[in-house]
């Protein structure tokens, strides 16, 4: 396998493992001698069954999904999903509430606000001192203990990762508020071991950590299916892909095809504990050479870093298109900031060895040396 020539950070669509991609191009013109394409394949068949069946399979072992939780392939994207839970969950509700972590959850709360009434339950929004350091709004995920959550909310919506601010909580909240958790999992889903049982229902876009754009996956909890509002279009009420095995209408074929490559890889990785061990070992890397520096800086406190998006600014922001160029003439790719903030991030998903990581690194303390 011949190694890639470029380290691509880009927070999605993201990097895919080389060995995944070199599969799906052996068996672009025929699937295991069928003399198809998985993209010509009928979903009904015997060929595409197997597939979409095995990529259930592997995902339900490496997430430990239980049995009480369907598995639903999707279109969409994290997005869509933003109304598509309040159309599915808000049957005989008014309200649901929401931890405001930053900007994916701004968008989720706002895009509520079609559906019913918002209760912020915590909010970021607000500076704050934790160990004699005062962090700025959204560097932080607001303490568990404050979150005020109504019993008679519908739901309780968090993002487990904010992909564009780089804050992530470290664990699922332990405690239990009464209603059921909803959480966004788009970039940090399979990164690590998860409870699932913690939660109600876990949504997220493949393309970060399962594979192409296009597929949107639900984990539903059986007691969440039928609370779908009247209006819900039927291709996207949870109860009707569930009952139809995600082939309600025709899901993303060939990105569940790449998903499933994708789970039997991590399979091979050692599953999620194993993912976890070499997602930590990456971001430790990354976030001890930014602190050992007063040249970049990461605002995000430690406790609560991402270890899949690392945002990241240099002191002296004139330097920043400099910082690019030379990055992508040593094959370090899509490492510019989101646009709504600016700076550098640096998305380090599982496709991400830590190679990569190192030649990161390699650049960032020369260009100090150089710059700095
Ligand atoms: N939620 C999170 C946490 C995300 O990172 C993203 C995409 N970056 C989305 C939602 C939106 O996903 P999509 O563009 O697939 O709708």
């Amino acid at each position: 396998m011949s190694p890639p020539t470029v380290w691509n950070f880009s927070a999605g669509p993201a990097m895919l493992p080389q060995s995944v991609l070199e599969e799906a191009a052996a068996e672009m013109l025929d699937w295991r001698g069928c003399g198809m394409s998985v993209m010509e394949m009928s979903h009904r068949g015997p060929e595409f069954t197997q597939i979409i069946e095995t990529a259930e399979a592997d995902l339900r072992g490496l997430l430990a999904i239980p049995d009480d939780y369907r598995v639903l392939f999707m279109q969409g994207g994290g997005v869509a999903e933003n109304a598509i839970v309040p159309l599915n969950l808000m049957r005989g509700f008014t309200r649901a509430a929401f931890v405001d972590t930053g900007i994916w959850a701004g968008k989720t709360i706002r895009e509520f606000g079609k559906y019913g009434n918002v209760h912020v339950a915590a909010t970021a929004s607000q500076a704050c001192e934790l160990d004699g350091r005062v962090y700025q709004p959204y560097a932080y995920i607001p303490p568990e203990s404050a979150w005020d959550v109504p019993a008679e909310a519908a739901y309780l919506h968090i993002c487990l990762n904010e992909t564009i601010g780089g804050v992530a909580f470290a664990e699922p909240p332990a405690r239990d508020f009464g209603v059921p958790l909803v959480a966004d999992v788009s970039s940090t889903i399979l990164s690590r071991p998860l409870d699932v049982s913690r939660f109600g229902l876990l949504y997220g876009g493949a393309q970060k950590n399962i594979g192409p754009a296009g597929l949107t996956l639900v984990i539903v909890h059986d007691s969440l299916l039928d609370r779908a509002l009247d209006v819900c279009p039927s291709a996207f009420n949870y109860r009707t892909v569930a009952d139809n095995g995600s082939m309600y209408n025709t899901p993303p074929t060939y990105a569940i095809y790449i998903a499933g490559l994708v789970f039997q890889w991590l399979k091979r990785q050692g599953g999620l504990t194993a993912i976890r061990a070499l997602n930590q070992a990456k971001a430790r890397l990354l976030y001890d050479t930014l602190d050992a520096s007063d040249f970049y800086a990461n605002p995000i406190v430690p406790a609560h870093r991402s270890t899949m998006n690392v945002p990241f600014r240099l002191r002296d922001e004139s330097l920043n298109e400099l910082f690019l160029t030379r990055a992508q003439q040593r094959g370090l790719l899509q490492l510019k900031g989101h646009k709504s903030v600016g700076g550098m991030r640096a998305s380090i998903y599982n496709a991400m060895p830590l190679a990569g990581v190192q030649a990161l690194v390699e650049h960032l303390c020369d260009f100090e040396k150089d710059f700095g």
